[in-house]
C-alpha cells in the first residue's frame, strides 16, 4: 500500500448521520445520501432533522441553558473544558482530517496541517480571551456606580457550509460556548462526519449534555426549522449569500440577531512595483488553495498592463503544474471539488465565459481519467470586461479570471465594482499605493503583499453582499452575549418619598 492508501484505510466513515440531542441519537425516516466526492461513492446516509425534531434539540439546549450546567460554570472551569477540547482535537487530528478529506475531497495534507490545527486553536483562542476580557465601568456621576455585565444569551443556532466544515463551525461553537450558551449545531448537508466526530471529545472533556446539540439536513427543511424557530437567540450563518437573506428574512420574525460570513469574488490587484516572483506565489494561492472554494479566494486577479504578459506566462505554467489528484495523496494540490454538481457549476462558466468574449488561458476540462471524482483542471480565463457573468459571480472553484488595468485609480474603481466585499489583496512595495488601497478598497479585510492571514484577534467578515457582523474575540463576545447595564449608589441615598404628608415642602 502507498501512502494515501494507508491513510484512507484507516477513515472509518460514520456511515449513519444521525440528530444528537442530549447525547442521544434521532433518525428520521428521511434520509439524504452523503458521498466521498473523490469516488462518487455514497459513503452515509443522514437523517433530516424536520421541524419537530429541530424543535427538540432547541428544547434540549433551552433547558440545559435554564439548568446553569454550563452558563454557570466559573470562567476557569470553562477555560478547562475548552482547553481539553482542543487538546482532544489535537490528539485526533489524524482522524478527523481522514473524515473531512473523506467528506470534501480537500487534501489531506492541507487539512491536517491547517483545518484540523484551526479547529484546536479555535477552543483555546476563546478559552485564553475569556480570561481576559474586561468591563466597561462609568464613574463619571460621583454618586453612582454604573457598570455592565455581559451574560449569555440563551440558545445559538450555527450553521456552517462545506468548505471548510469543521474549521468554520468551531470558529462560532467555541465562541459560544466560551461565552457560556448553549447551541444547536447544523452542518451542511454534505458535509455532516467531523462535526459528529467532533461531539464525543466535546462530552468527554466535560460540556455536559443537552449544551450541545446537532441537527442535520438540507437548508429547505433543517436550516429553515432552525432559523424561524422563536427559541434561538442568535444565529451565526457561513454560507452563500442567498441563503443568508433567506435566513434573515425568517430571523426577521422572531428579531433574532444574526451574524452573516457570506460570499465573496475578492480583487487581487498587482502593481508592477510588486515582488513579481511573491505576487505570482501569492495568486496561485489566492485562488487555487483549499480547492479553490473559499469564499476568501482571490478570484478575480488584475494585473498592471506593463507587466501583465509575462505574469499570464507564469500563472499559465505553474497552473498547468499543478497536482490534482486523489486528496489522500501527501503530493496532491487540488484534490476533488464538494460535488458533482458542484464542478459541473464550475466548468459551466467555461461557456459563459467564451460567450462573453473570454479568453481560456488554461484549464477549463473535467478530469476525465479520475471519473466519476469531481476532478477538474485548475483553470484560468483572461476578460475584457468586468461587467461579465465571469466577474461578477462567485464560482467558488479552481477558477481564476483575469483583467488588466493602467492607473491604481482604474484598479481601484474595478476592484469595487462587485457587489461584494469580502477580502481584497494587493502586491506593490510602494507605500503610498498601499496607502491608497487601504482607503480605497471597499472590504472588510485587506492583505498587502500576502495571500491569506487569518488572525483570530481581529474583526473577520465582510461588507456589501459578503456578509452582515464580525467575528474575532471582542465581536463574539458582542455577539454572544447580551449587556446589561446595573446602576447602583456609592452612598446610601436619601431618596423624595411621594405619598408622604411630612415631607411636603421640605
Ligand atoms: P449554502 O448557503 O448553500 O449552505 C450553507 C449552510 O446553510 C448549509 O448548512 C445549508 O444546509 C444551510 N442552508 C441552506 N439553505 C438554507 C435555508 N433556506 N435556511 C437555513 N439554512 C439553509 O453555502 P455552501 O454552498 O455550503 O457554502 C459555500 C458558500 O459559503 C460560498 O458562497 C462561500 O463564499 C460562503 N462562505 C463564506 C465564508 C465567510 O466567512 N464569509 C466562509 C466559507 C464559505
Amino acid at each position: 500500500m502507498n501512502e494515501a492508501q494507508t491513510i484512507k484505510a484507516q477513515v472509518q466513515p460514520i456511515t449513519e448521520c444521525k440528530n444528537l440531542i442530549n447525547d442521544e441519537a434521532f433518525g428520521s425516516d428521511s434520509v439524504l445520501p452523503v458521498y466521498n466526492p473523490a469516488t462518487g461513492e455514497q459513503i452515509a446516509a443522514l437523517h433530516e432533522a424536520d421541524a419537530q425534531i429541530v424543535d427538540r434539540a432547541v428544547s434540549a439546549a433551552q433547558k440545559s441553558f435554564q439548568s446553569g450546567v454550563w452558563r454557570d460554570l466559573t470562567v476557569e472551569e470553562r477555560q478547562s473544558v475548552l482547553r481539553k477540547i482542543a487538546q482532544f482535537v489535537d490528539e485526533h487530528a489524524e482522524t478527523l482530517a481522514g473524515l473531512e478529506c473523506l467528506n470534501t475531497g480537500i487534501p489531506y495534507a492541507h487539512l491536517l496541517a491547517g483545518q484540523i490545527r484551526r479547529v484546536a486553536l479555535n477552543f483555546r483562542f476563546f478559552a485564553d480571551y475569556i480570561g481576559q476580557s474586561e468591563g466597561d465601568l462609568y464613574t463619571q456621576n460621583p454618586d453612582y456606580l454604573t457598570y455592565v455585565r455581559r451574560d449569555p444569551v440563551g440558545v445559538c443556532a450555527l450553521v456552517g457550509p462545506w468548505n471548510a466544515p469543521l474549521a468554520l463551525t468551531t470558529m462560532k461553537l467555541a465562541a459560544a460556548l466560551a461565552f457560556g450558551n448553549s447551541c444547536v449545531v447544523k452542518a451542511s448537508e454534505q458535509t455532516p462526519m467531523t462535526l459528529l466526530a467532533l461531539m464525543p471529545l466535546l462530552q468527554q472533556a466535560g460540556v455536559p449534555d443537552g449544551v450541545v446539540n446537532v441537527v442535520n439536513g438540507s437548508g429547505v427543511v433543517t436550516g429553515a426549522a432552525l432559523s424561524a424557530h422563536a427559541g434561538i437567540a442568535r444565529i451565526s450563518f457561513t454560507g452563500g449569500t442567498e441563503t443568508g437573506k433567506q435566513i434573515m428574512t425568517l430571523a426577521a420574525q422572531n428579531l433574532t440577531p444574526v451574524t452573516m460570513e457570506l460570499g465573496g469574488k475578492s480583487a487581487n490587484i498587482i502593481f508592477a512595483s510588486a515582488d513579481l516572483e511573491k505576487a505570482v506565489d501569492g495568486a496561485l494561492l489566492g485562488i487555487f488553495s483549499n480547492n479553490g472554494q473559499q469564499c476568501l479566494a482571490g478570484s478575480r486577479i488584475f494585473l498592471e498592463s506593463g507587466i501583465a504578459g509575462d505574469f499570464i506566462d507564469t500563472l499559465i505554467t505553474r497552473t498547468q503544474n499543478i497536482r490534482v489528484g486523489d486528496p489522500f495523496d501527501p503530493e496532491t494540490e487540488i484534490g476533488a471539488l464538494g460535488s458533482k454538481t458542484h464542478m459541473e457549476k464550475v466548468l459551466s462558466y467555461v461557456g459563459i465565459g467564451q460567450k462573453e468574449g473570454g479568453n481560456l488561458l488554461t484549464g477549463g476540462e473535467r478530469i476525465e481519467a479520475l471519473a466519476p471524482g469531481a476532478f477538474m483542471q485548475p483553470t484560468l480565463m483572461q476578460v475584457g470586461d468586468n461587467a461579465t457573468r465571469l466577474c461578477q459571480e462567485e464560482i467558488f472553484g479552481p477558477f481564476g479570471v483575469i483583467q488588466t488595468f493602467d492607473s491604481a485609480e482604474q484598479a481601484w474603481a474595478l476592484a469595487n465594482d462587485t457587489s461584494f466585499g469580502l477580502v481584497s489583496y494587493v502586491w506593490s512595495e510602494n507605500l503610498s499605493t498601499i496607502m491608497d488601497a487601504q482607503k480605497r478598497l471597499e472590504s472588510g479585510l485587506l492583505w498587502v503583499n500576502t495571500p491569506m492571514v487569518r488572525e483570530l484577534r481581529a474583526p473577520f467578515g465582510g461588507v456589501k453582499d459578503s456578509g452582515i457582523g464580525r467575528e474575532s474575540g471582542k465581536a463574539c463576545e458582542q455577539f454572544y452575549t447580551e449587556e446589561k447595564t446595573v446602576t447602583l449608589p456609592v452612598q446610601s441615598q436619601i431618596l423624595t418619598k411621594l405619598g408622604n404628608p411630612d415631607t411636603r415642602g421640605s
